[in-house]
């Protein structure tokens, strides 16, 4: 009989993901019941850690990507924009209200203030919020200095004071953005989204009033006016992005330009890191990002969540966010894992976890129980990375109990069998491959540098993709897209999102390292199949063999790459300079309106060949029907 895939959650939650996996057909993971690896999605508000990176196997996904925190903490995310301009130029990059990172920063602030100060004839703002903490918590406006009190790490930004007003509401724009990979880097945007109100009315005169201020539901969601018709708002606090779009048709200006806008300011802000993020093919995230508009319809964006709230707090929010979380386990396809476990268990005849197999008349949850607490409920490790760990790292097979040759047999029960002098082959390959790229490769980690990673680790990071690939080239498996391994991280960041409770941010203490130590009888395979069928998002490929990720998954939009060029760039060593020239071209057409004309010289010159190759093309973001960008130009 098929079984279904198998989703784990932290801290029981987020109810919606359960709510969605358990419709399609999943089943819960249940800590008694199931060993530490069976299971197919590990989904958690808060960070992973390091080890968990390392250990994944390969049909196994993470509902975030190693160290995002360079955009999602308020100050990284300055850090960083700033970077960026100082890099590339404020023609792109001036999305970001000014801010400065307070106490460091503070001397640069003062002289800012006195500027403006002195220069303007009109008042300004300053907003003030703690670099850690979110959903509006110890937020404050000033226009005064003297009001200027913190006590912790702050980001100071100017305040946008004269935000876009709907019945003299202000509200923001809560875009849901899906990065499938940063290497390469290939983004989604949903086409829904949330519109979230202030419930009462904008005021600078009341700088006080948070529910006049502050955007953020769980604020307005308690404001007096919660209930109240609110003109043109309605009750409540939010609108879904189709009704936006609505109210943007009744406004005079070029939607597209607005919604391209959007778009571009998601994709500069995920460059900004894009580099620095490890390559883990395994996981797929969802980013909130806050864009305020202003009176002149210029986005801003305000901070970008790793954990967006999925609480359905009202009817926009079910309209919404369900399809939402349905559209991002669709974005993980595991179609692919599928079809590689399937075979697996087929073609050697493992039909059952191995562990049920071999002993069929076996009390299975007390054995494992009982395992699970000998080994004190701590992380148990996957028999075939930490199998390459032990042959790296003779220091760790102190913890390893089991010798080489019975590491190899539990091996050869847990997985379809392959020729032992196969393994041992590629056990040479690798240790020999490694041990060049250790040699050539200097600066194992571009994020932290040469002093952040000790060579075991970085020998142990780079053993492991080459084999997993090996098993499933020489063992008939599929061709797996997930078995890339390459995790910077040197200890568990704690990151904070916008919307996630911050209780749920601690990392779990528990650190997976008695690998080797359980018995082979105790290890099953997880269970792969799925009742129901999984919709497949095919990739196809261009004529030079490079793969384009699909157009559309449910109502997410591939925004990048967005055409040949920007696929190009971003396929080996990200190049952000033809990017740039890219983003700012598309945008350039969408402000004329008249793309032929918009277009440089270079890219006349490849004109003809986008012509001539019609594989490659995608949709413009944003707008209720996405007009294709190549039908889009030509038709004006
Ligand atoms: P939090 O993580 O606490 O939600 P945000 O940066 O999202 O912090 O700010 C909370 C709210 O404050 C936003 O939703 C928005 O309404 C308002 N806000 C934040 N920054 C600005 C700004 N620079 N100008 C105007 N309003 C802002």
């Amino acid at each position: 009989m098929a079984a279904s895939l198998v989703f784990r959650l932290h801290d029981r939650g987020p109810e919606l993901v359960r709510e969605v996996l358990l419709e399609r057909g999943w089943e819960e993971y249940n800590e008694g019941e199931r060993e530490e690896e069976d299971w197919n999605l590990y989904w958690r508000g808060s960070l992973f850690q390091t080890s968990q990176y390392h250990n994944l196997l390969p049909w196994q996904r993470l509902n975030h990507h190693p160290k995002t925190v360079g955009i999602t903490r308020k100050d990284c995310l300055a850090r960083n924009l700033r970077r960026m301009k100082a890099t590339f130029g404020s023609a792109l990059y001036d999305f970001s209200p000014t801010t400065f990172i307070l106490p460091n920063d503070y001397t640069c602030f003062l002289a800012e203030y006195n500027r403006l100060r002195l220069a303007r004839g009109t008042s300004v703002y300053w907003i003030v919020k703690p670099v850690d903490l979110s959903r509006g918590r110890g937020i404050f406006i000033f226009e005064d200095i003297k009001d200027l009190v913190y006590d912790c790490s702050v980001v100071i930004q100017r305040y946008i004071s004269s935000s876009l007003l709907i019945s003299g509401y202000k509200f923001d724009l809560r875009i849901y953005v899906c990065v499938k990979s940063f290497h390469p880097l290939t983004v989604y945007i949903h086409q829904e989204g949330l519109v979230r109100f202030a419930t009462e009315k904008f005021n600078l005169s009341s700088l006080h009033n948070l529910y006049a201020h502050l955007t953020n539901t769980s604020i307005n969601k308690f404001g007096p006016f919660y209930k109240t018709e609110k003109g043109r708002v309605g009750r409540g606090c939010k609108w879904t992005m189709s009704k936006f779009r609505h109210f943007l048709h009744s406004q005079q200006i070029n939607e597209l330009l607005l919604w391209q806008r959007i778009n571009n300011i998601v994709t500069l802000t995920l460059l900004a890191i894009a580099t620095s993020v490890p390559s883990c093919p395994n996981c797929v995230e969802l980013f909130g990002f806050d864009i305020l508009i202003d009176a002149k319809f210029k986005p801003w964006l305000l901070e970008v969540n790793y954990s967006p709230a999925l609480t359905l707090d009202c009817q926009a929010d079910i309209s919404v966010k369900k399809k939402l979380v349905s559209d991002v386990i669709d974005m993980m396809n595991y179609t692919s894992t599928d079809s590689l476990r399937d075979r697996a268990y087929r073609k050697h005849r493992y039909k059952q976890p191995c562990f049920k197999a071999n002993h069929p008349s076996e009390p299975v949850l007390s054995t494992l129980n009982h395992q699970k607490k000998k080994r004190g409920n701590k992380g148990s490790h996957t028999q075939i990375l930490p199998l390459l760990k032990t042959s790296h790292q003779p220091e760790k097979t102190k913890r390893g109990k089991l010798k080489q040759r019975d590491l190899e047999a539990n091996y050869q029960r847990c997985l379809p069998p392959f020729e032992l002098s196969k393994i041992r082959e590629a056990r040479c390959r690798i240790i020999n491959t490694s041990a060049i790229k250790l040699h050539t490769n200097q600066t194992q980690n571009p994020i932290l540098g040469q002093d952040s990673r000790t060579n075991e680790s970085a020998l142990n990071r780079q053993s492991r993709q080459p084999l997993v690939s090996y098993l499933m080239n020489n063992g008939s498996l599929y061709r797996s897209d997930v078995t890339n391994h390459d995790n910077s991280e040197t200890e568990a960041e704690r990151q904070r999102s916008g919307e996630t409770d911050i209780s749920s941010l601690t990392p779990d203490t528990q650190e997976s390292e008695e690998a080797f130590t359980r018995p082979a009888a105790s290890w099953k395979l997880p269970n792969i199949y799925s009742t129901k069928p999984v919709r497949i998002t095919a990739e196809k490929t261009t004529g030079n063999g490079q793969n384009i990720p699909p157009v559309k998954v449910g109502d997410f939009i591939r925004t990048f790459p967005f055409n040949r060029a920007t696929l190009k760039a971003s396929q080996h060593e990200l190049d952000i300079r033809t990017v740039l020239q890219e983003i700012q071209s598309l945008t350039g057409q969408l402000v004329s309106g008249k793309g032929h004309k918009m277009k440089s010289r270079r890219e006349e010159k490849v004109t003809a060949d986008k012509d001539a190759d019609t594989d490659f093309d995608s949709l413009l973001w944003g707008p209720k029907d996405p007009p294709l960008i190549s039908q889009f130009f030509k038709s004006t």
